[in-house]
């Protein structure tokens, strides 16, 4: 099963790939962690890509689809893959269509994870993560013992640049615009299903795994 999950920042895509990528066996792809590893490790592919992830913007589509080809293709990326954070573009979601149809595959479904906006904004402006060991608070639904300091491991804790309240709303009206042009591409497929991102994520991953109950069979027809 090749699988994306589509949603605005803070629809929970990045928990639920996780869940869902271990329960089925596919490879969790998130091409932002991918950017931001390789931007700590220093590398010119990492150097780059901080330009753009640091004014928000992103990555020109010619280097996140190298990097997102090259990761595809290798072995562990077989058995299917979750795709989160990718495609962002339309010339990436064909590129994605073009190399999986050399190999004799495609998307299967695209999961979009709906959230109503004064949810994303609440969501989004109260995360923070451990640097360290990577744990995930939120000031009202999941707060640190002590404020702002890891519960694990003890590190300081970090609001990502792009989470501070003065850049989210931007950040959800850009990615709006791209995320409702992806909606469109692949419901012309006939493989969008829209999911409610809403509540408790036990029940989110739930909902996701009607959603592709559901699918698994309509888009196995087809071949
Ligand atoms: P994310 O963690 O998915 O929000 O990604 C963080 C940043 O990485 C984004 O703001 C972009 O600058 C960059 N990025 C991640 N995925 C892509 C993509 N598919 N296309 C272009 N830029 C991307």
């Amino acid at each position: 099963m090749q699988i994306i999950l589509l949603g605005l920042p803070g629809a929970g895509k990045g928990t639920q790939a996780k869940v869902l990528a271990e329960r089925h066996g596919l490879l969790h792809i998130s091409t932002g962690d991918m950017f931001r590893q390789a931007a700590a490790e220093g590398t010119d592919l990492g150097r780059r890509a901080q330009e753009f992830m640091s004014r928000g913007e992103l990555v020109p589509d010619e280097v996140t689809i190298a990097m997102l080809l090259e990761r595809i293709a290798r072995p562990d990326a077989a058995a299917g893959i979750m795709l989160d954070g990718f495609p962002r573009t339309i010339r990436q979601a064909e590129a994605l269509d073009r190399a999986l149809g050399e190999r004799g595959a495609q998307i299967d479904v695209v999961l979009y994870m709906q959230v109503p906006e004064a949810l994303l904004m609440q969501r989004l402006t109260g995360r923070w993560s451990c640097p360290s060991c990577g744990a995930i608070y939120h000031e009202l639904t999941n707060p640190p013992k002590r404020s702002r300091v890891c519960d694990r491991c003890g590190a300081a804790l970090m609001q990502r640049e792009d989470d501070r309240p003065e850049t989210v709303q931007a950040r959800l009206d850009t990615n709006r615009a791209w995320t409702e042009a992806l909606a469109a591409y692949y419901g012309k497929q006939g493989k969008l299903r829209e999911v409610d991102g809403t509540g408790e994520p036990g029940k989110v991953t739930a909902r996701l795994e009607g959603a592709l109950r559901g699918a698994g069979s309509g888009a196995r027809g087809v071949r």
